[in-house]
């Protein structure tokens, strides 16, 4: 048996995972060319032997009791794997978890059109309920430059197909990455793929330079627009306004957000503009995470 889980390597998880058992089911991102992440730079990408993840299962249900709810699956994309690989580490899952509530993993726009709508309602029979897709934003010229590797059209039937395998789908879009000039055409662009999707969940993060990527070295030669607090405010601002959900839960509360705001859509729209009128109106007295608060 495996004396402890063993992670390879730097692991990165939604913040809403903060108490599941993470296993990383992959390594790294299959696709690995956004232009802004940092996250599996250093890692080839690969599945796991399913005898490892097995041993680790064992592991956890000795050390974490029979009572485990939540279940990550890690790196970047885990969805690609091959859909029998994913249903053996599935059904392992249940057999050790009987109280198993919900799997969930990334989905890179890939993994999306390579699964099949059959393949992905198998698996979510199967526990594996939630994917978290990073849509960035609904604007073809921005998607393009982040090399997101499929345009607006093609993020949404993608995401689509695993709504109509009645998945629960946890959308980010990253704020900031219009730059300043096209940061209006970001927002509203990026309201509409959102309304076009209809995700459970969506979340905001703030576009920022990290080292090792190419998003770094365009802005090392000034290429990139960096927006303060009170302009990605705006930007917020004009998202929301845009945003046309029959039921979703909005969260900026990703470490790299400089406001950390939540609210159920339709219900919470007008007081989440309240709150973003306000600190446009009065920026002074806005409650902004200090830049070294930030995680990036
Ligand atoms: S698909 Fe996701 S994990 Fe892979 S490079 Fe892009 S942002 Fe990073």
């Amino acid at each position: 048996m495996a004396d402890v889980i063993e992670y390879e390597g730097t692991l990165y998880r939604p913040p809403s995972e903060a108490n599941s058992l993470i296993l990383q089911a992959t390594i790294g991102c299959s696709y690995n060319r956004c232009t802004f992440c940092a996250m599996y730079r250093d890692k080839a990408f690969r599945m796991r032997p399913i005898g490892e993840l097995r041993e680790e299962i064992r592991w956890a249900r000795k050390h974490m009791g029979p009572d485990v709810r939540k279940v990550f699956l890690a790196d970047g994309d885990a969805l690609v794997a091959k859909a029998r690989f994913l249903e053996d580490l599935l059904q392992e899952l249940r057999a050790a978890f009987p109280n198993l509530s919900r799997v969930s993993c990334y989905a890179s726009p890939q993994s999306l059109q390579v699964r099949s709508v059959d393949e992905m309602a198998k698996l979510r029979e199967l526990g594996l309920t939630q994917y978290y897709l990073g849509v960035e934003s609904g604007d073809n010229r921005v998607l393009e430059w982040l090399d997101k590797g499929v345009d607006h059209d093609e993020m949404v039937d993608a995401a689509n197909k695993a709504t109509a395998a009645g998945i629960k789908l946890s959308t980010m879009i990253l704020l900031g990455a219009g730059g300043r000039e096209g940061s209006l055409e970001h927002a509203r662009h990026s309201a509409r793929i959102i309304n076009r999707i209809q995700p459970r969940f969506v979340s905001t993060l703030v576009m920022t330079p990290v080292e090792g990527t190419p998003l770094m070295d365009q802005a090392e030669r000034g290429e990139v627009d960096e927006l303060d607090p009170v302009e990605l405010a705006a930007e917020l601002r004009e998202f929301i306004a845009g945003l046309q959900l029959k039921g979703s839960i909005f969260r900026s509360n990703h470490a790299s957000n400089f406001l950390a705001l939540k609210g159920t859509f339709p219900k919470d729209k007008h007081a989440l503009l309240g709150v973003l009128d306000q600190v446009l109106e009065d920026p002074q007295s806005a409650h902004f995470v200090p830049d070294w608060l930030r995680a990036l």
